[in-house]
């Protein structure tokens, strides 16, 4: 493949060196879990994302799960409620939701920005619903500062899905400028999937919320329901995010807003450049800043493109193709009339954005551009 869709070799040289010589202190200290390294990048993300506090934990799947068990154990949610959810998301959004035994209500897109359309979502409030999780899909905040007030008015709790967008801020009333993804919220999860925006070696994840009790429950249920050592007051899991992974993910951190700004920089060749009928380029928003997790293109005959990609050994990727209530695991679980949702997961394709450099992205642009 001459334009690969991702590289993380690529993704992770400039910071290789000093991740190296950080992974062997690690080593060499002894100190696996519970140790120094988690406890500075709970810290550090905490600073870099504006939020008061957060838990650092095994991935960006156990983050959502835990902050649902959570509002579970402290009394705030009850098997049976409902959670309004996107229904073009990806499936660890809604995984843990029917766990927990909570009722996802999925929710369509707005084709412009791909995320949860928040005036429908209004309209399917019952009085079960008692949450709604905001999915930041591909570095795109999901927000609508109006509507979300009305919400949290009605007593609904919002939980951001911040695995694609950490970085990213959205225009919040009564704030000078913006707020960051992961604080617009009452809680948030962050995925550090080797492919993310900040990618560790390996998964990790994070909880971030303003609330103290949440964040409690939350480091608690993910080391074994135990408040203090050999005492559970919760049968709880294994959700903890090791020294390593901090390490290395401290590293990265320090490097979030070139991460983005690259992105950005790509994001930007590519609407500056795309001009074929047949390809619809996603908007860029005013009073948002969006971190590109993914650079999602539309079109009608996508096998034929893909085809043609393929032919100029233009890696791509489709996120996603089958939404979750097509999935086999939720036949007849997961029901709803969602023409919108289906018709984007057969026409969206993600091109490369990672780790492309510049006269790449221009010729790839120039490829499709002659594609007919
Ligand atoms: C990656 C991702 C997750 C899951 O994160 P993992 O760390 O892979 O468990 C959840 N939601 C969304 C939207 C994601 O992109």
């Amino acid at each position: 493949m001459r334009y690969p869709f991702i590289n993380l070799s690529h993704v992770n040289a400039p910071y290789i060196n000093d991740i190296e010589r950080a992974l062997t202190e690690v080593a060499r200290s002894g100190w696996f879990l519970h140790g120094p390294q988690v406890e500075a990048f709970e810290k550090e993300l905490a600073a870099s994302c504006g939020s008061k506090a957060t838990v650092a934990v095994s991935n960006g799947l156990d983050a959502i799960r835990l902050i649902f068990r959570a509002y579970i154990e402290l009394g705030r949610l009850h098997e049976g409620d409902e959670v309004l959810v996107p229904a073009n998301t990806f499936i660890a959004s809604i995984l843990p939701l029917t766990e927990l035994k909570l009722r996802p209500v999925l929710v369509e897109p707005d084709p412009a920005t791909h995320n949860l359309d928040w005036r429908r979502a209004l309209t399917m409030i019952t009085p079960r619903t008692k949450a709604l999780l905001a999915v930041h899909l591909y570095g795109t905040p999901c927000w609508d500062y109006a509507t979300a007030t009305a919400m949290r008015e009605k007593g609904i709790l919002i939980v951001e899905d911040n695995a694609q967008a950490i970085g990213a801020s959205a225009a919040t009333p009564g704030f000078n400028g913006n707020t960051l993804t992961g604080n617009l919220g009452d809680a948030a999860a962050f995925s550090f999937y080797p492919t993310k925006n900040i990618g560790a070696m390996g998964d990790a994840g994070a909880v971030a919320s303003s609330d103290n009790e949440l964040l409690q429950k939350v480091a608690t249920l993910a080391n074994y329901g135990s408040d203090r050592r050999y005492h559970n007051i919760h049968a709880g899991w294994n959700c903890r995010m090791d020294e390593f992974h901090a390490a290395t993910l401290r590293i990265k951190l320090r490097h979030l807003h070139e991460i983005s700004a690259q992105r950005q920089h790509t994001a930007a060749i590519y609407d500056k450049t795309l001009n074929n009928p047949l390809i619809i380029k996603p908007a860029i928003f005013d009073g948002m800043r969006q971190v590109w997790h993914q650079y999602v293109v539309r079109t009608a005959d996508r096998d034929k493109f893909m085809g043609y990609l393929a032919s100029h050994e233009i890696g791509c990727d489709i996120h996603y193709p089958t939404p979750p209530h097509l999935q086999p695991c939720y036949k007849g679980i997961l029901t709803g009339d969602l023409p919108i949702t289906e018709r984007l997961a057969g026409e969206v394709l993600s091109l490369p954005i990672a780790s492309t450099p510049d006269n790449d992205i221009e010729e790839i642009c120039h490829i499709i551009n002659n594609y007919s």
